[in-house]
This record gives C-alpha cells, sequence and structure tokens, in this order.
C-alpha cells in the first residue's frame, strides 16, 4: 500500500548568517559542533540540537523504509518562518528555504513533496512567492498558526487564500508561537498545552471569520488532528448558539459544519482519540502525518493505525487517499 506521511519537517543542511546579512537578530544560526549533528541557534539562545535526519534526504528514505512508507511531505521547521524580519527580508528567506525544497523535490520526484514557506508579514509579497512556488512545481504551503500574533481571519490575508484556491495551492496549518509561552515555560507546556490550543484558534479564527465561505475552494489541513477543536467542538459549537452575539458576528453557519471539509492528520498517539477524529471527520479527511523527526512525533509513521482493526478501506484513506485528494496530485505519480 502506498503511504504518503504528509507531515514532516526538513531544513537546508546550511543556512546563510542572516543576522549578519540584515544586521538584526532573530534569525536560526546552525552550528555543525559534531558528525551528524547541529546545534539550532536564536539570537544568543540555544533553541534545539537536531540529527542529520532533519536535512539528510537519503538519511530519511532509510528510516522510512522501516515503516513501509514511500513519500514524505517536507515543510521547514517553524522557527525558521521569519515572520518577525522586514518584509523584503523574510521573502529573502522564504526563496531560500523554497529553492532548497525544489531542488530535493527535483531529485527524488518519488519520494518528496514540498510545501513552500511564504513571508507571511507581507501578503502582497506572500502572493508573489506563491506564483514562483507554484511554477517551480511544489504543491502547497506551510503556514504558522498565527502571524506575529494576528489571527488568519484577518483580512490582510484574503488575497492569499485567494491565490492558493487560483493556483491550486493546498495549505498546512501548523501551531507555533504558542500564545502565553512566556508564561508557562516549565515543563514543555508551550509544546503540550499551547500547542494544541493554537491550532484551535487557527481552526476557530478560520470558521468564524468566514474564510471557508469566501473561499470554498481553499484545501487547508491542520496538524495535529486539530489540535484542540475536535475535542473541544461541543463547547465551541455551544459558544456559538447560546452567545451569537459575540460568536456568529462574521459568520452565521455552524462551526461544526466545517468537519469534513477541511483535513486533519492523524497524530494523536491514541486510539481511541482517532477513531473519534474519523467519526468526526470521516476517513476521506484524516491524513498520515508524523511530525518526523522531533521526538513529539509519531516515529514510528502511523503503525499503530495498522493495528486498530479499522476496515482496509479507511486505512487506504488515511495512509495515502486523503492525502492525494488534499494535494489534489495523482497515486500514479508515486507508484
Ligand atoms: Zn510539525
Amino acid at each position: 500500500m502506498l503511504k504518503i506521511d504528509m507531515h514532516t519537517h526538513i531544513m537546508p543542511k546550511y543556512l546563510p548568517d542572516w543576522e549578519k546579512k540584515f544586521g538584526y537578530e532573530g534569525f536560526i544560526k546552525l552550528d555543525h559542533h559534531k558528525s551528524g549533528w547541529a546545534r539550532m541557534i536564536q539570537g544568543d539562545k540555544f533553541f534545539r540540537e537536531i540529527n542529520h535526519n532533519c536535512w539528510d534526504p537519503e538519511v530519511r528514505i532509510n528510516e522510512y523504509n522501516k515503516f513501509n512508507t514511500q513519500v514524505q511531505v517536507v515543510c521547514t521547521i517553524p522557527v525558521l518562518f521569519a515572520y518577525f524580519a522586514k518584509a523584503k527580508d523574510g521573502l529573502e528567506v522564504a526563496e531560500f528555504l523554497n529553492d532548497d525544497l525544489v531542488a530535493l523535490v527535483n531529485k527524488y520526484p518519488k519520494k518528496y513533496i514540498g510545501l513552500g514557506t511564504l513571508p507571511m508579514q507581507s501578503p502582497e509579497l506572500a502572493v508573489k512567492e506563491l506564483h514562483r512556488i507554484k511554477k517551480m512545481g511544489l504543491k502547497g504551503i506551510q503556514i504558522g498558526s498565527n502571524i506575529n500574533n494576528k489571527n488568519l481571519s484577518e483580512s490582510e490575508f484574503f488575497p492569499i487564500w485567494e491565490a492558493c484556491e487560483k493556483l491550486d495551492l493546498s495549505v498546512l496549518v501548523h501551531p507555533w508561537n504558542m500564545m502565553g509561552k512566556e508564561d508557562m515555560e516549565s515543563y514543555w507546556l508551550p509544546w503540550l498545552v499551547g500547542m494544541p490550543a493554537e491550532t484551535s484558534r487557527a481552526m476557530c479564527s478560520m470558521i468564524f471569520g468566514g474564510v471557508f465561505e469566501k473561499f470554498p475552494n481553499l484545501r487547508v489541513n491542520f496538524c495535529h488532528a486539530s489540535g484542540s477543536f475536535l475535542s473541544t467542538l461541543g463547547r465551541i459549537e455551544h459558544g456559538f448558539n447560546c452567545r451569537p452575539d459575540l460568536v456568529a458576528v462574521d459568520n452565521n453557519f455552524n462551526p461544526r459544519k466545517y468537519c469534513g471539509h477541511f483535513w486533519v492528520d492523524c497524530i494523536t498517539h491514541d486510539e481511541v482519540m482517532l477513531e473519534y477524529v474519523l467519526k468526526m471527520q470521516g476517513s476521506k479527511r484524516v491524513t498520515l502525518g508524523s511530525d518526523y523527526p522531533f521526538p513529539l512525533g509519531d516515529l514510528e509513521i502511523g503503525e499503530f493505525i495498522n493495528n486498530m482493526g479499522l476496515p482496509q478501506s479507511e486505512v487506504e484513506d488515511i495512509f495515502c487517499n486523503s492525502t492525494l485528494e488534499w494535494l489534489n496530485i495523482s497515486k500514479e505519480d508515486y507508484l
């Protein structure tokens, strides 16, 4: 069976010294301090140590073979987004990351599918980069759950949704820049509590802001099985019904309407939760994702799904059909 992992992160082995080039801090630098490993440094702060499976396509293909997974959808690591940068510098960072992805996809067309990065701080430059991304053969984009703390419902982002629709480019919304992170640094709370909330924030913003009504052909996938969105949908819907004066101000449709319209990945680490997600979404709107190569991901690339006793057709939907439809690509191109 074809298995496509649609939520994985990759980065170039070497990054320019953007801090030096642009003259201000915030950009990630890489320190290859020992063989096969590098430290990500932001300003003068250590961010994360990464392994060569973050940048070496061959290492990744070998690791994926162990779990019978043939194709990886790759996008950058959100800490590289550079939305904080001046618009033209943000564009330069995005261009660098996107060129690197294009080179990878061109070298391994059956193994890798690319999702580009946009300078979201400038919708005008983002639309320009979307056209370039399309021309170069990437299938979509990955964006953050908020853009410098602005919600995805802001009208300034509408031209980006419009261009994605027109250019037939898909969208992956990834949690990052977690709300409240300064107040909960211990216990990895930004990742364990903030990330699921961020994804729900993005989904509620897009739904209540009417983004899916204005752009009905926009194909959006939300990470980590929607974060806390689906598991709190009862509350969200009740809020919509009991205080429409607060909630239904830009869109009159019940939020439940959109289940099965957008896609979510299967990263739940929990069979019972995935059963619920499948019930809410339908198997054609749940995609195989892993968050590889990071430890909080499902590094057995969906192996647990094989043991859930699901009908084979549903497993096949999750493993490939849903992603093929989300990205509007053909199975034959990856066999
Ligand atoms: Zn991720």
